[in-house]
């Protein structure tokens, strides 16, 4: 497949310490949140990359973690609850020359937005999605969400979960997500290595931070997540798909979880394909959303 004529990420290098990325908004967040560790590596691969802020794109959609792009040095986006995935999709299409970052919890992402999370991986939109994963829904106070083990008391399910969880991990290793890594939020030079190559990487990438909310969620601590983590080992085949399920579930029977790069592929992103829509059937070879949408036209 031809590349496509637009310009591609990153082309817009600066010189900024991961300090200059960060806003003067204070935190809002509970003292203890994981959440901090996520943005504390975020911050540190901007800089590490050299991502100008003028070319970056942070958007998300309701939670404690959907407020992480208030603290960023970017253009942002706190869209409805959930819709952070299709909000960055039109944005990666109709500028995919910016750095398009989507931050957001267990609950916007696998709940509100579940329907949304296949496509953004089979599409392999050209991003990368941070779901910063702490088992609850900490913005409003406790409820059971689909990453909660069922041993866990909620303000939902004050006895227990009667449900299994939902794997982000596997689910988007099955739906075609062609770059994925997991890591616990505190080991912020982990998750900043994989914020980095997710960010660098050409098509969907996708990163599930472990991240503990002491507010909320009294089993999955810092503690408990940090003690349950396993680096996947060198020899582990970061391009086969198998491999990667294989470890991931592995790892689920004997209550581990498995961190690192898991899995990483290349295929045509969708704006790579749009590209070649417009010079297929438009006859030209310039990249622009507009063209695409009067080609559309009767
Ligand atoms: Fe973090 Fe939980 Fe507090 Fe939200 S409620 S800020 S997720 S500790
Ligand atoms: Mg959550």
């Amino acid at each position: 497949m031809n590349a496509p004529a637009h310009p591609q990420m990153h082309l817009h290098k600066v010189d900024l310490k991961p300090k200059d990325y960060k806003t003067d908004t204070p935190s809002f967040w509970c003292a203890g949140c994981g959440h901090f560790g996520v943005l504390t590596g975020l911050l540190r691969a901007l800089s590490e990359i050299g991502v100008d802020p003028n070319h970056l794109v942070n958007i998300s959609g309701i939670g404690c973690s959907s407020r992480l792009p208030y603290f960023v040095n970017s253009y942002k986006m706190h869209t409805l609850h959930g819709r952070a995935g299709p909000v960055a999709t039109g944005v990666q299409l109709a500028r995919p020359d910016l750095s398009v970052v989507v931050t957001g919890g267990d609950g916007d992402g696998f709940s509100i937005g579940g329907g949304h999370m296949p496509h953004l991986a089979r599409k392999n939109v050209n991003m990368i999605y941070i779901l910063m994963d702490n088992h609850v829904y900490g913005l409003t106070k406790g409820q059971c969400s689909p990453t909660s083990r069922p041993e866990m008391k909620t303000t939902t399910t004050p006895y227990g979960g009667v449900e299994e969880p939902l794997d982000p991990v596997l689910y988007m290793l099955t739906y075609g997500a062609t770059y994925v890594g997991q890591a616990f939020a505190g080991n912020v030079k982990l998750a900043s290595q994989l914020i980095k190559d997710g960010m660098e990487h050409k098509g969907f990438a996708f990163v599930n931070l472990l991240s503990q909310c002491p507010s909320f969620n009294d089993i999955d601590t810092a503690h408990a997540f940090k003690d349950a983590c396993d680096q996947v080992p060198d020899s582990h085949d970061t391009s086969d798909l198998s491999a990667a399920m294989n470890a991931v579930n592995a790892a689920k029977q004997a209550g581990r979880i498995p961190t690192g790069l898991l899995y990483k592929t290349e295929r045509p992103t969708l704006d790579q394909r749009m590209a070649e829509l417009v010079e297929r059937v438009g006859g030209h070879k310039d990249y622009d959303l507009r063209k695409i949408i009067d080609l559309a036209r009767p």
